[in-house]
């Protein structure tokens, strides 16, 4: 009974011994009863365990042509330390990520040329009706936000993007339970059922967004997704004409982090799905393993406005093919007070706590 002696109890960690009244094994410190077959098999799949295999050929983005980037321009903020591509038509003055005045570094060199770009669908007029219609009824908003000359600092981005293709194979073992009350005139009973489930199978995944900028906050631009890829066309560089593109500071290899973090969340969610029935579900052992896989890299449009108001900077961001819009804007504590000002207290509150509510909405 050597064996038998090292089996650890799934469900608390202790030395499970043999109860020969029950003819079962069973934990000393937890009570729970196992079949030793159950227990044998068990073991088995512990040894099955596998780890991630996440290794990435990457091959974003390609060779510029000969003479492509010569009408190209880049300018950088010496106050945010971004650094933005235009053509030589569209002269850069300030950085529309922190509003400070950007600088002429040059002609346009080196980096990777895109593979794909998202082009512009909402135009500025556009983008700044929606901006405006946004701003309405805020009556509290600081003049500075809605004058018609700020407004107009509004410009057209394209954020750079990394897109990760990747086949993947993972199997995940989970820990769940299943639980079962009763009662008789005496006592009230619980029983919980302990199994691991196993689940292995194969995911697709096309195009995993990492964005290249350390200038586009990554929660800013995540709530500007999705992007509908449908409109994404082979690169040239006319579409840049009028626009701004931020050059990418972050590398497709450096982004391999973030994409694996979020197949592993994706893959995990995925297959958790499959896991109803049981309660307390929790990861054991996860293994995800790329097969075939690759890089594009991307340009994606983005509308953005950067406005300075008492020391603090705010950023309004549009998704410039959906028309999304995000960014917080501050309330003029001033003209609050004054509005306030001369409301009974309890309509007070009321009217504040609705003012409030409407202010997240
Ligand atoms: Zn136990
Ligand atoms: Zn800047």
């Amino acid at each position: 009974m050597n064996t038998i002696k090292e089996y650890k109890c799934p469900c608390c960690n202790g030395a499970i011994a043999f109860d020969s009244e029950i003819q079962k094994l069973k934990c000393p410190y937890c009570d729970t009863e196992f079949e030793i077959e159950t227990l044998m098999s068990y073991d088995e799949d512990l040894k099955k365990d596998g780890s991630d295999s996440l290794e990435w050929e990457l091959e974003g983005g390609r060779e510029w042509h000969e003479g492509e980037t010569e009408g190209m321009r880049v300018y950088s903020c010496k106050s945010c330390g971004g650094e933005i591509i235009c053509d030589e038509t569209a002269a850069a003055t300030k950085c529309p990520y922190c509003g400070n005045p950007v600088v002429f570094m040059g002609q346009f060199k080196g980096d990777l040329r895109p593979d794909y770009v998202i082009p512009f669908k909402l135009d500025k007029k556009a983008a700044i009706e929606a901006l405006k219609k946004h701003f309405k009824g805020k009556k509290l908003l600081p003049k500075v936000f809605s004058s018609e000359a700020h407004l107009d600092e509004l410009k057209g981005i394209y954020v750079p993007f990394w897109l990760f293709d990747a086949q993947t194979e993972s199997n995940i073992r989970y820990k769940g339970t299943q639980v079962r009350f009763w009662s008789d005139s005496k006592y009230n009973y619980t029983q919980t059922n302990h199994f691991s489930l196993i689940r292995g199978g194969l995911l697709d995944f096309e195009r995993v967004p990492v964005d290249g900028s350390t200038k586009m906050a990554d929660d800013l631009m995540e709530s500007l997704e999705p992007y509908c890829f449908d409109d994404a066309v082979d690169f040239q560089t006319a579409y840049l004409a009028g626009y701004f593109a931020d050059r990418y500071d972050i590398s497709s290899g450096q982004s391999i982090a973030r994409a694996n973090e979020r197949i592993k969340r994706s893959v995990a969610d995925e297959f958790m799905r499959t896991t109803a029935g049981f309660s307390g579900i929790h990861i054991e052992n996860s293994s995800v393993r790329l097969g075939k896989n690759s890089a594009k890299y991307a340009l994606y449009p983005v509308w953005l406005l950067s406005t300075s108001w008492k020391d603090k900077n705010y950023i309004f961001a549009m998704n410039g093919q959906t028309g999304k819009l995000v960014g917080d804007l501050p309330m003029d504590r001033s003209a609050y007070r004054k509005w306030l000002f001369g409301i009974a207290g309890s309509v007070g509150i009321a009217v504040f706590l609705i003012l409030t509510l409407l202010w997240f909405l």
